[in-house]
């Protein structure tokens, strides 16, 4: 059987790692991100009534300052899941381009809907920026923080792409676990080795806040190119030879990319990562072969 962590609703990440660091356990965690169009909550709910089936340890939901998200519906959705399906949630925000007043408001709509966690986030700049109240993540941690939130913050295992140096890269992390954050997230990768040479190099630096592994399967070599584009995350070769071997057969690629990732996870659960967080893409089918396999590789 897979360890439980799911602690009560009203525990915080922080505490949900806390008890795992205790048991050895390493919690499973999903992200989702608000759907768009009309029916974005009825359809944020079915999926959120999904992921609950899995018993995750939590789930975080995205936040969208660009005009192609519902920015709103973030601390709806993350209370939603809270409220409806017992499980804790953590609420993304962004902060570059947002004024003290917006953030403060953002701080009252999410303490009035009950959410405890929140992953502060920069947020990509947008075009043509320049400043405002808030440059960086760091920034906005106290802020939160303060507030009475337990504050999450993003990782880059293979380093963010403003940033050529990883040695600074793990230094601003630094940053951020000295402005308070208490647990890390890190953005998908495709290559675990990365990861491990990142711990290993955030341990030497003092991280000692919860590092949580980010996975996302790739389901198509348009969606790879984007990661790579967007992200910085190399390609290891496996991934080179079923690009080219499944490169006119997508459904099968789709499912060589999920069968991928759940090989990875196993083999961050084999190496002791403290937890997992599966990028489910709004697809309860990733979460569940995700969490399919992770049983499996437990128990055998
Ligand atoms: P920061 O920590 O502020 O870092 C931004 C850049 O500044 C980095 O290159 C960093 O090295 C550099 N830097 C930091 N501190 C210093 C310093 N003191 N001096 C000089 N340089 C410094 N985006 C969204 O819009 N919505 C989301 O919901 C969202 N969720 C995410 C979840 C995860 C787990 C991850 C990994 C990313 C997520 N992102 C999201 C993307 C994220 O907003 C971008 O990667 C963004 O470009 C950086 O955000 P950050 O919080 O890491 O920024």
């Amino acid at each position: 059987m897979m360890e439980k962590i799911k602690g009560s609703i009203m525990d915080t990440v922080e505490n949900i790692f806390a008890q795992a660091r205790q048991t050895g356990a390493q919690p499973v965690s999903f992200e989702i991100f608000p759907p768009k169009g009309e029916l974005s909550m009825e359809s944020a709910h079915t999926i959120a009534q999904e992921l609950a089936k899995l018993d995750p340890a939590f789930i975080s939901v995205t936040y969208s300052a660009g005009g192609s998200g519902n920015k709103q519906a973030t601390a709806e959705i993350a209370a939603m899941i809270q409220d409806d399906h017992g499980i804790p949630a953590v609420a993304h925000l962004t902060c570059a381009g947002a004024s003290q007043q917006s953030i403060s408001a953002a701080i009252a709509d999410m303490r009035d809907r009950g959410i405890r966690n929140v992953l502060a986030l920069r947020g990509d700049l947008p075009e043509g920026y320049e400043s405002g109240d808030f440059r960086y993540a760091k920034d906005l941690i106290p802020v939160l923080a303060d507030a009475g939130f337990c504050v999450g913050a993003a990782a880059y295992p293979e380093g963010h792409i403003d940033c050529d140096s990883l040695r600074l890269n793990v230094e601003h992390l630094r940053q951020k676990q000295d402005a308070g954050a208490s647990f890390l997230v890190t953005q998908l990768f495709f290559d675990n080795d990365c990861f491990y040479r990142f711990r290993e190099g955030a341990e030497a630096a003092g991280i000692t806040v919860p590092i949580t592994a980010g996975i996302m399967p790739f389901m198509s070599k348009a969606q790879i190119q984007r990661m790579v584009f967007m992200c910085g995350a190399s390609l290891p070769s496996p991934i080179i030879k079923l690009l080219a071997r499944y490169e006119d057969d997508p459904a099968s690629l789709r499912q060589a990319g999920i069968e991928y990732a759940c090989r990875q996870l196993t083999d961050l659960q084999a190496h002791g990562v403290e937890g997992l967080h599966v990028y489910t893409m709004n697809n309860p089918e990733i979460a569940r072969a995700a969490s399919c396999a992770l049983k499996v590789a437990l128990v055998s």
